[in-house]
């Protein structure tokens, strides 16, 4: 296990989830989706029928939901989330309730408190410039959004799931104007972040270049 960090942000679709798979396994590191814990919290709150407004409502339920992972499988309060915290809507009011000071406050110190002792792998948007910002490694990822899209309409198409490419393309870019317009902890790339665009790169390359940025 190694004792350092490794942060990867990035839009939404640009393939960090599955590089930091990858390069966890290679490594002997964990990997840890913060985007997944932000999905949980919107699953809870959904569930729960919780009002963004109600601060008092949404601390508690904060406090005392527990978000566990084991391998790529993802459990909220004990039950498996896996496949629900996944689809269209849930991405979408994630995107909405990921803004909201109490929830990131909360998220950001469950990340810190799990990675204290070094050997993770860690993706979502902020790991570089406020989770993590001492991380040993900083990586940005980037694609254009009509990549990104038909990387998302292939992957359904392959599952067998019909896919409409304009509303995926719409969907990407709504969220990517959420995630870097938001007062809190917006979508950036920390400044010394290392930036890749894989627009026209495979997931191979893109892990084989990150690679080589861990082996120095
Ligand atoms: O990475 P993923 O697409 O699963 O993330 C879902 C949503 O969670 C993003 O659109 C973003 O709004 C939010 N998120 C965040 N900060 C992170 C990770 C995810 O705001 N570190």
């Amino acid at each position: 296990m190694q004792g350092f960090n490794v942060a990867i942000d990035g839009t939404s679709g640009v393939g960090k989830s599955s590089a930091a798979d990858l390069l966890a396994d290679a490594n002997q590191m964990i990997h840890l989706d913060t985007g997944a814990m932000y999905r949980c919290v919107a699953l809870a709150m959904e569930e729960a029928g919780i009002d963004p407004e109600d601060e008092s409502e949404l601390q508690s339920l904060l406090d005392t939901m527990k978000i566990r992972f084991e391998g790529r499988r993802v459990f909220l309060n004990d039950r498996e989330v896996t496949t629900q915290i996944r689809t269209n809507r849930i991405s979408n009011l994630t995107s909405r309730i990921a803004a909201l000071p109490a929830v990131r406050a909360r998220m950001t110190g469950l990340q810190q408190q799990t990675t204290a002792a070094g050997g993770y792998i860690v993706d979502g948007r902020d790991i570089g410039t406020v989770v993590l910002p001492d991380a040993a490694i900083k990586i940005f990822l980037s694609a254009r959004p009509e990549a990104r899209a038909r990387r998302r309409y292939d992957e359904y198409r392959q599952k067998g799931i019909d896919a409409d490419y304009d509303r995926i393309l719409e969907d990407i870019r709504q969220r990517d104007w959420q995630d870097s317009h938001r007062s809190t902890a917006p979508l950036k790339k920390a400044e010394d972040a290392v930036e890749i665009d894989t627009s026209d790169l495979t997931l191979d390359q893109v892990v084989t270049a990150i690679q080589s940025l861990i082996d120095g």
